[in-house]
């Protein structure tokens, strides 16, 4: 979900393309791992993200309508295009109001997001706490 920040490494120029945190892209809160060793030269490049534990109050404040903003849209597409499939595509006639599909879009989007935000920043704590900054894309990706 969302989109990876892409940043070079400070020493030999590496691209970390596709994953070291997890980012909002629109609206982003940095929230991430703080460090990435680059794979090439082991160098270890500060990312400009922090963990959740060192959020202040309204950094925490931010990130939360940051998600919640992006579960509603995401959420009114996603209904609004499987209403269109429905409707439009399939020609069913379901005779009820468009909001309906609309809504459960963002209560699907919203308890998946809210799912996901728990995972990482669960994962970004435990290795701040272990100071594990490998290059981890394929871990980054799949959670
Ligand atoms: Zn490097």
């Amino acid at each position: 979900m969302g989109y990876y920040k892409n940043i070079k490494c400070g020493n030999c120029k590496y691209s970390f393309t596709g994953g070291y945190s997890p980012a909002n892209g629109f609206m982003d809160s940095n929230l991430g791992i703080p460090y990435v060793k680059c794979p090439k030269c082991r160098i270890i490049n500060a990312t400009g993200d922090i963990p959740w534990s060192q959020f202040s109050s309204w950094k925490k404040i931010y990130h939360w309508i940051s998600l919640i903003i992006r579960g509603l849209l995401y959420g009114f597409f996603l209904g609004a295009i499987i209403w269109g499939v429905l409707t439009k595509l399939l020609e069913i006639d379901f005779n009820i109001n468009i909001f309906f599909p609309i809504g459960i879009g963002i209560i699907i989007t919203l308890s998946i997001m809210i799912k996901y935000n728990t995972k990482t920043v669960k994962k970004i704590e435990k290795r701040c706490m272990n100071k594990d900054w490998d290059y981890l894309l394929s871990e980054t990706k799949n959670n």
